[in-house]
């Protein structure tokens, strides 16, 4: 008997655009952030690095992890990297137990700020965002120095 199968309507194609987006998995935010990807930043497609906390684990240089991403930007030639942040991150919520929520959002912004700087000195372009909820709808507001 033949195992199940699906075929996909993706059409497949066997390259790579140099574009790695790195978000957390909370998946409130997941089809959101494909959307701004491909509307906003007009990524159609690119790698994805999607861990809880996202970006969070490159500030703390967590060693499986920056080698995961090393490989991938090397391997895919990565020559743009998009790093989102989220509002109301379980990740940090748990890591800094009992903050208010202000100061988990200046903790995420400098975070992101730190990845950004160290993608950078990779030689590699970075660009990085802060998704929230605003009447219902997921809003991403760029974060820059
Ligand atoms: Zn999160």
């Amino acid at each position: 008997m033949q195992p199940e199968r699906f075929r996909s309507w993706a059409l497949w194609k066997d390259e790579f655009t140099g574009n790695l987006a790195i978000f957390c998995s909370d998946e409130r935010f997941v089809n959101a952030t494909l959307e701004f990807l491909r509307r906003h930043l007009g990524i159609d497609r690119c790698d994805l690095m999607v861990v809880a906390g996202g970006p969070a684990f490159i500030p703390k240089n967590e060693t499986a992890l920056m080698e995961r991403l090393d490989l991938l930007l090397k391997a895919h030639e990565v020559k743009q990297v998009i790093l989102i942040a989220h509002d109301d991150c379980g990740y940090y919520k748990h890591l800094h137990k009992g903050l208010p929520s202000q100061t988990l959002k200046e903790k995420q912004r400098e975070d992101l700020l730190a990845a950004m700087t160290k993608v950078q000195a990779k030689g590699i372009q970075a660009k990085a965002f802060f998704a929230f909820v605003d009447s219902g709808e997921v809003v991403f507001e760029e974060v820059k120095p």
